[in-house]
């Protein structure tokens, strides 16, 4: 939105930093990893006020919510830091400081301008959370879940689908519990088939699904639906009952491992994703290990894991029994090698596949095109490396024959 803002007052939005003259970053504070990185983006992109044309440094986001007055004082090359519950005012801030006019200044999620490229974009249905789990911070930063209406929803997608975008990435912090606050039951599985009817858009996609809030209604839709692709996201975060319970999560061990079964039963060809966290205040060696095997049973496609941070705020900031940071790093350590095996045995069953892929580059050499196919999510999951033996339109979709496997990624031909 904010870079539509600055569209509308006719700025040119330019992608490569160097070149820009006000640089705005989105942070997020949510755990120990996300803060340093965002914290080092600010430093490198303060950099360019000395090597590249930035006059003006604008923060945003998550980590300024949460520690404006900290960052005001430690990092004084950024000119305006924004937090959230200034958004409101968010041009007249930004206008402020650049010196444009005042006059636009509204929250437009139909001026936003998709940074994703011309075939992506993300479509974000709610914000906030209201799940509550003890060790995050997103509640109280971001506030309660509020969805937005299904018809802005649908207003907004159908104006991507006319831009041209062809992979719909629908988003929340989580997206299962979409309309519970507005229409009293979660409206996910209606959204889908609705998006769905809109003509344009070949791959539709949903992120960050809460297990128990995973319905057979929202399973049959998904399966019945042809463009909306075979694909769960759900970050689990763990599998011993005692862990869930102090982490205010309302799935247990049995509970996620019937789900998991069911979703495989219903679409074989199923993708999923998950991400855990290791260390969580009182996790004995026994409830690794439970996590350890069920990850072994499940055999996720996809995985993420990461170290249990404290975070100022949360209800397991106060927990006694903290895992040892060395602890903490041998369970990860344990835990992401298993992945990794799982990971490429079930790459390597891709090979003699063919699957549709949506060709996004081209390596440096001109030797493969770089593709994603319904298995991969952007930035997050690897690529298909497609052997370039003829011209193809970048953001168009081909048929590719899987050859071979490198490390996370898949080689494949033209078909
Ligand atoms: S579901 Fe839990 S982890 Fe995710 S944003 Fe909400 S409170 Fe945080």
């Amino acid at each position: 939105m904010c870079i539509g803002m600055f569209k509308k007052e006719k700025f040119e939005i330019v992608t490569d930093p160097k070149d820009a003259e006000i640089i705005v970053i989105n942070t997020c504070g949510f755990i120990q990893s996300a803060k340093e990185e965002a914290i080092n983006t600010i430093l490198e992109m303060a950099e360019y006020k000395q090597t590249g044309s930035c006059k003006y440094l604008v923060v945003m986001g998550c980590l300024v919510q949460r520690y404006k007055k900290d960052l005001e004082k430690s990092i004084p090359e950024v000119d305006l830091f924004l937090s959230i519950d200034e958004y409101d005012n968010m041009w007249e801030k930004l206008a402020g400081l650049v010196g444009a006019k005042k006059s636009v200044n509204t929250l437009d999620y139909m001026n936003r301008i998709v940074s994703t490229g011309d075939t992506t974009a993300y479509l974000k249905i709610a914000e906030g959370c209201s799940n509550r789990c003890t060790y995050c911070a997103i509640p109280y930063i971001r506030g309660p879940y509020i969805s937005r209406k299904m018809e802005d929803v649908l207003v907004e997608a159908e104006s991507l689908a006319k831009s041209g975008i062809k992979e719909l990435i629908v988003i929340a912090q989580d997206t299962t519990k979409y309309g519970i606050d507005l229409y009293g039951e979660s409206k996910l599985a209606e959204l889908l088939e609705r998006l769905c009817k809109i003509e344009g858009f070949k791959w539709i996609r949903f992120l960050y699904a809460y297990p128990e809030s995973i319905t057979d209604e929202l399973i049959e839709v998904i399966k019945k639906n042809d463009k909306i692709c075979k694909y769960f996201d759900i970050p689990l975060q763990h599998f011993a009952d005692p862990v869930l319970k102090r982490m205010n999560r309302h799935s247990n061990g049995e509970s996620i491992e019937k789900l998991i079964n069911k979703i495989r039963k219903e679409i074989p060809e199923v993708i999923l994703r998950t991400t855990m966290m290791v260390g969580f205040p009182g996790e004995t060696e026994e409830d690794f290990f439970e996590l350890y095997e069920f990850v072994n049973r499940a055999k996720f496609e996809k995985m993420g894991a990461f170290k249990y941070s404290k975070e100022d705020g949360t209800p397991a900031f106060k927990l006694k029994e903290q895992v040892h940071p060395k602890t903490k790093e041998a369970r990860l350590n344990k835990l992401m090698k298993l992945e990794q095996k799982i990971a490429e045995i079930k790459l390597e069953e891709k090979i003699g596949n063919t699957y549709s892929a949506l060709v996004e580059g081209i390596t440096p050499d001109g030797k493969y095109y770089i593709a994603r196919s319904y298995m991969d999510i952007p930035d997050e999951d690897g690529v298909i490396f497609i052997k370039n033996t003829k011209k193809i339109k970048m953001g168009s979709f081909v048929d590719c024959k899987i050859t071979g496997v490198r490390e996370y990624d898949l080689i494949a031909e033209l078909k």
